[in-house]
């Protein structure tokens, strides 16, 4: 977060606008980001709707990235010929920097013929080393695509590789890695919630561990979240992620009551980006993510993979 003396946030989001404009950018940003940023994105979405949207051949010469480093790198990485702009470079993902390239080739060599299947919540350097990407939104259909009789491993999420291996019945080779901000729930916040809100339906994300997923009414995406919400006929709902979602869940849904299951499930590298940090990335051009082609090239397959 940068230090701003003096724009009101209506004059930020004036000069933001002029300099998107004159910049020829677009501006995409996580379900998780503070609600002002979500409200000057042209488009909010999940891993895997973010990545489609950096695939896309869009007119645009800069992306600029509301959410964390791996988001912003998955973008360059997909989008090579574009600047990609963090306005954030401290914003990094606490599970991301679990494994390193050592440590996955280590595991590799002890299942030399198993399949790597890494989530994209990983650095660039990690997704060199592996197959496959996959999303928390579609990590079921992707190890459900590789033959059964090779063995998977997954990294660097431990919670979403078990949640997978349990809805497909399938052994997974599964890294210890872990979201610190999902793995704090509880089954006992699920129960007291349940006490209040008797008719609320409890909705919680695939990086909480299995007895949470399994305590849950359903266990969705933040993309897939807000289509479930919309379509369901309930009227309230517990929501078990990063609470970022609940502001477009709100928005999205006015008639429709949202609860946090607790409201510490707060992502602090998620709420770094703020108005003036978007005002300063388009005025300055910074911080631009840059990668070694090598990099490049070799990531670019696993992403490419998945999103086929
Ligand atoms: S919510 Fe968890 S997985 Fe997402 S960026 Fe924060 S630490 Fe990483």
């Amino acid at each position: 977060m940068s230090c701003n003396p003096n724009l009101t946030p209506q004059e930020l989001r004036e000069k933001i606008a002029e300099l998107k404009q004159k910049r020829n950018a677009i501006i995409l940003a996580h379900n998780y980001v503070l609600g002002e940023i979500q409200d000057i994105a042209d488009f909010c979405g999940d891993s895997l709707e973010l990545s489609i949207k950096a695939a896309e051949n869009t007119n645009a010469d800069t992306i600029v990235f509301c959410g964390v480093r791996f988001m912003a790198e998955t973008a360059k990485i997909l989008s090579p010929g574009k600047k990609v702009l963090l306005p954030t470079p401290d914003a990094g993902c606490a599970m991301a920097d679990m494994i390193d390239l050592n440590t996955l080739n280590k595991i590799k060599k002890q299942y030399p013929d198993a399949v790597t299947v890494c989530y994209v919540n990983s650095t660039a350097e990690v997704k060199t080393g592996v197959d496959i990407c996959c999303t928390s939104a579609n990590a079921e259909r992707i190890v459900a695509s590789i033959p059964a009789e090779k063995e998977v491993i997954m990294v660097p999420d431990g919670n979403l590789g078990a949640n997978v291996g349990n809805a497909l019945k399938r052994k997974i080779i599964r890294y210890n890695g872990f979201c610190p901000i999902h793995n704090r729930f509880t089954r006992q916040m699920i129960e007291d919630r349940r006490r209040e809100f008797p008719e609320a339906v409890v909705i919680v994300h695939p990086e909480c561990a299995p007895d949470i997923t399994a305590a849950a009414d359903a266990a969705l995406s933040t993309g897939a979240m807000l289509g479930f919400v919309k379509n369901s006929p309930a009227k309230m709902f517990i929501i078990g992620t990063e609470i970022g979602i609940i502001y477009r869940l709100r928005k999205e849904n006015p008639d429709k009551i949202f609860i946090p299951l607790t409201e510490q499930a707060i992502c602090p590298d998620m709420k770094k980006c703020e108005l003036f940090d978007v005002y300063i990335a388009l005025r300055d051009m910074k911080e631009e993510i840059i990668l070694p082609q090598e990099v490049i090239d070799s990531a670019r397959g696993a992403i490419e993979k998945m999103l086929k």
